[in-house]
């Protein structure tokens, strides 16, 4: 194992030693897997990443993986440092980022253990950062069609090769956190036709598109929200079964990350690459 510190100066600009073709958020449970891998430490103009970044090699990309909560889950959802986890990725060369996320479900069709390839999202947090623009520069990007539209058509594809159920879309709800939903809150949002609840899918997404980086998001979802339990028709997910579920899940979801990535293509045909064009305000 090789381990390196990378610095990015002031500007960010000074060229990485490191190089990766995508980035996963998480996957700490993952490196024991790779007989090769090197660490990489950075710093960047938003301070420091969660975590320092691991980069393997997986079918023949280079994969960094940043856990988002950090090594040792220190950062809540409201405290990740999103802006440095972006930024550092793409400083390393990434393209596309695949995002796992837990979440639980608002929707009755999706039960615990299924995987949700998530298409649009609702933001619900507040006080984050989400914007690499604060002035003078001023960029306006589209979020009509958040994530990556070809990304979300591999993981379907993955997904369904794999046998893991596999949702083609959903609407995530964000939450601040880091507390849960209340059964009022909850029931709003499943009657408001939102499909899973999450933390951290904002502003991941968001930041992404500003630095034309393709991103998927994926949920994992581990249990019934509050509101559906409150409607009566589901029973709350015991703590042994929520386990059991999450351990299933990182199992299934390495799989499904392994599978995309090997068939990822060098080149991306889709918009993610040119979202900045057309978005910026110049005087
Ligand atoms: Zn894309």
């Amino acid at each position: 194992m090789k381990k390196r510190k990378l610095s990015l100066g002031s500007n960010g600009d000074e060229a990485p030693l490191s190089r990766a073709d995508v980035g996963v958020f998480g996957g700490s449970g993952f490196y024991s897997l790779f007989d090769k891998f090197e660490t990489v430490k950075m710093t960047t103009p938003y301070g420091a990443p969660s975590s320092e970044i691991t980069i393997a090699e997986i079918h023949g990309k280079r994969v960094a993986f940043l856990p988002r909560h950090g090594k040792n889950h220190q950062y809540p959802p409201h405290k990740i440092p999103y802006k440095a986890n972006i930024y550092a990725l793409k400083k390393l060369g990434v393209k596309r980022i695949i995002s796992p996320c837990a979440a639980g479900s608002l929707n009755f069709k999706i039960a615990p253990g299924d995987f949700v390839v998530l298409d649009q999202f609702v933001d619900r947090t507040h006080h984050r950062d989400d914007t690499f623009y604060h002035g003078p520069e001023t960029v306006h990007i589209s979020s009509a069609h958040p994530y990556c539209t070809d990304l979300q058509t591999m993981a379907l594809k993955a997904g369904r090769k794999l046998k893991i159920k596999t949702h083609k879309k959903g609407t995530a709800v964000i939450i601040n956190g880091p507390r849960f939903s209340t059964s009022a809150e909850s029931l709003y949002y499943s009657n408001l036709g939102y499909d899973v609840i999450n933390m951290t899918q904002y502003p991941e997404v968001v930041l992404a598109r500003e630095q034309e980086i393709c991103f998927l998001g994926i949920a994992l979802v581990t249990d019934w929200d509050a509101g559906l339990i409150a409607k009566g028709k589901v029973k709350p997910v015991e703590i042994k079964d929520v386990l059991k579920i999450f351990n299933e899940n990182i199992e299934k979801s390495r799989n499904l990350i392994f599978e995309i990535i090997k068939n990822l293509p060098s080149t991306r045909n889709c918009l993610c690459k040119t979202a900045l064009l057309n978005a910026q305000i110049k005087a």
